[in-house]
């Protein structure tokens, strides 16, 4: 027993200690994963054990109110949120509802990652607005409030009124901030309430925050009879409400609901970390009550977290296509939403000063909607920290690096062997020349083995050549050339745009040839025309006057015309913008076309017909009877057409 109290508080310490670093300092020194696992173990061990300290954080709502602020009592208690982690864990809290009151409606809504405001109206005007603290007592952030756009200063109502919900700032404008400041913000939540406990109002204003309004804790003058009649009052008195509210009487709905959300939400601008579901009827409501931190008739479904912490233990410097050097941290193994991640992008050196990593530090990683997780910044040193060195060679070729603006760059651009592999990648890509099959692995070989090192002489490969490779047979082999056979007639933009022309992605690759009409008119373009065009700065330009200048890359291009790549005009009449460089896959037999019919449509129309579905397919062109590939492209979320749907396409 002894023991366990001795557990019990070094857990109360420890949180104490987190809670002081995340709401006094809003620098948090461990991930809210961490924080909550030590939250709830502490919570079973209270429960077994009965010993509860007086400072334990199970005993009030977290936050601690911060001095240099003045304080302010709210009129109604600001709860916190009971959690589930789990569906059984949710159905038990639900189940428990209706158990007494059978005909309970839910509503689901954002679990919004914020800072809880609470902002009084009396006769429509506003009159104050305080941080929900420690749900009793919280932070006078009136003058910061009022310069947020979202909040408004007026509304219709026109008794005494408080409105609930959340600060945030969302993700577009965090990354905005972040491009450009000394001191980037680690995350979206620390930001806003950095923001928000701000004594410079100016500072507040610059941040772009807005506020998500989703409950009324105090009115005079009215009674709702739910949570749906309220968020209609928000409303109409202009607060912003999320677009995201779902009412349902069915716990399965709820289950489907969750997932749903789950899985898109790192595509949403506004930071959550869970759904809220709540009893719509507020009858029910007063008869369920309130514990001491959160109420009965409400809990957060804990989406898995999306930003842990982990050790950086190595970093390692590669080399792009254009020869800028990028840092990848390399981390101790840690599990993030469903896989274990050991490597971490860092965007430049100055990246790596601006976020305090170094060698042996903790640090926050969060998974974006990049492959690669990001470092987002500096939790704690440990023992033994270590600054990263800046590089000054190439870890490809040796070449002395230089400096351009934020970016270290190999100057090596013609021989240093990883921009080779890496413009080799690029070009076969798929906006580029689509070459399927020719991966980065087989880059790798062909460029070791065959000494195949620039981009032309792709096209010079024989059968020979590659069946004289390990693991490479008849069949690799010639799907293999077929596809490169395949690429050599290429839409104009997509052509442009595997060269691989520094600052020049496929976006500038199109608008380029919507100004020129060949290929030779944009190889001769002037600084001064291409400026001209809408989008293409100095920079661009100059990237694009220097590339064509070059020598050896027109040798390149000269011999890539010579082995008979041809380019498709976007002036031929048959070309549909639609299915240019599109992938389709033909399974079944379909209605009125013939097989070679179809292909020779989608052909004409700048498109292309491959024989297996992968990831790279764009369409299903389905018929009658399909075979195995239908069931992949299910699989793989792949659009399925059917002729009808395929004729429209092409029109
Ligand atoms: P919480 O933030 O997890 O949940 C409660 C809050 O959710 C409410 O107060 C409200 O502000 C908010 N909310 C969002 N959307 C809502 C909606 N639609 N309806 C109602 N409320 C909504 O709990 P908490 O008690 O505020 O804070 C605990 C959190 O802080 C935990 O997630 C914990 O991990 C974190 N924390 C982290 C550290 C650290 O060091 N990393 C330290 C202390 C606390």
């Amino acid at each position: 027993m002894q023991d366990k109290e001795k557990e019990i508080r070094k857990l109360v310490d420890d949180l104490n200690k987190y809670s002081y670093y995340y709401h006094v300092l809003d620098s948090p020194i461990v991930s809210d994963a961490d924080y909550d696992r030590d939250y709830y173990k502490l919570v079973d061990l209270e429960k077994e054990t009965g010993i509860i300290f007086p400072d334990s954080p199970t005993q009030r709502v977290g936050d601690v109110v911060m001095s240099g602020f003045q304080k302010r009592e709210h009129i109604v208690p600001l709860y916190s949120l009971d959690k589930a982690q789990n569906f059984e864990e949710f159905d038990s809290w639900a189940n428990k509802v209706l158990a007494d009151f059978p005909n309970t409606t839910f509503t689901v809504e954002y679990k919004f990652d914020g800072l809880q405001l609470a902002i009084t109206y009396e006769n429509g005007l506003l009159t104050q607005a305080a941080t929900r603290g420690n749900g009793t007592i919280g932070e006078d952030i009136t003058n910061q409030i009022k310069t947020i756009r979202t909040v408004p200063l007026s509304i219709p109502y026109k008794q005494k009124v408080v409105v609930n919900g959340e600060g945030i700032m969302l993700l577009s404008e965090l990354e905005k901030y972040n491009k450009t400041s000394n001191e980037p913000l680690k995350n979206a939540r620390n930001a806003v309430a950095g923001s928000i406990r701000n004594l410079d109002t100016k500072v507040t204003a610059s941040r772009n925050l807005d506020f998500f309004a989703y409950g009324v804790p105090y009115i005079e003058g009215k009674k709702f009879g739910t949570q749906e009649e309220l968020y209609q009052f928000l409303k109409d008195n202009k607060f912003l409400t999320a677009d995201f509210f779902v009412v349902t009487k069915d716990l399965n709905v709820i289950h489907k609901t969750i997932e749903e959300i789950d899985e898109k939400r790192e595509k949403l601008d506004i930071l959550i970390d869970g759904l809220v579901v709540k009893v719509n009827e507020m009858n029910t409501r007063d008869f369920l009550g309130y514990t001491i931190r959160y109420p009965k008739w409400a809990i957060a479904y804990k989406f898995a977290p999306l930003e842990v912490t982990s050790v950086v233990r190595d970093v390692l410097w590669q080399v792009g296509r254009t020869g800028k050097i990028t840092p990848l941290a390399i981390i101790d193994p840690v599990e993030l939403a469903g896989a274990t991640v050991k490597r971490a992008t860092l965007n430049s050196f100055d990246d790596i000063l601006r976020k305090k990593v170094g060698i042996n530090a903790l640090v926050f990683v969060r998974r974006s909607n990049e492959v690669i997780p990001e470092i987002l910044g500096l939790a704690q040193k440990l023992e033994g920290f270590k600054e990263i060195e800046k590089p000054t060679i190439c870890p490809s070729c040796g070449t002395a690096l230089v400096q351009k603006g934020v970016l270290l760059v190999c100057p090596n651009n013609h021989n240093c062997p990883d921009q080779l592999k890496e413009r080799m990648v690029h070009f076969c890509s798929r906006d580029a020349m689509n070459i399927e099959g020719l991966s980065d692995k087989i880059v790798d070989v062909l460029f070791e083995k065959l000494a195949i090192k620039t981009v032309d002489q792709i096209y010079t490969l024989k059968q020979e050549d590659l069946l004289a490779l390990e693991n490479f047979k008849d069949k690799k082999t010639n799907n293999l050339l077929l596809s490169i056979e395949k690429s050599k007639k290429i839409p104009f933009a997509n052509f442009v745009y595997a060269l691989g022309v520094p600052n020049v992605g496929i976006k500038t690759a199109k608008d380029l040839t919507k100004n020129f009409k060949t290929f030779e008119s944009l190889t001769q373009a002037t600084f001064e025309e291409l400026q001209k065009i809408k989008d293409i700065g100095e920079v661009v330009a100059q990237s694009i006057v220097d590339f064509f200048a070059d020598s050896q890359n027109q040798t390149i291009i000269k011999n890539l015309f010579d082995s008979g790549v041809s380019l498709i005009y976007k002036n031929d009449e048959k070309l549909n913008d639609k299915i240019v460089g599109k992938n389709f896959v033909l399974t079944g037999t379909l209605p009125t076309l013939s097989r070679s019919e179809a292909t020779k449509l989608i052909e004409d129309a700048g498109g292309n017909v491959v024989s297996s579905v992968s990831k790279n397919t764009d369409f299903v062109l389905l018929g009658a009877d399909p075979g195995t590939k239908y069931e992949k492209a299910k699989s793989l979320g792949i659009k399925i057409i059917d002729e009808q749907e395929f004729l429209a396409l092409l029109n």
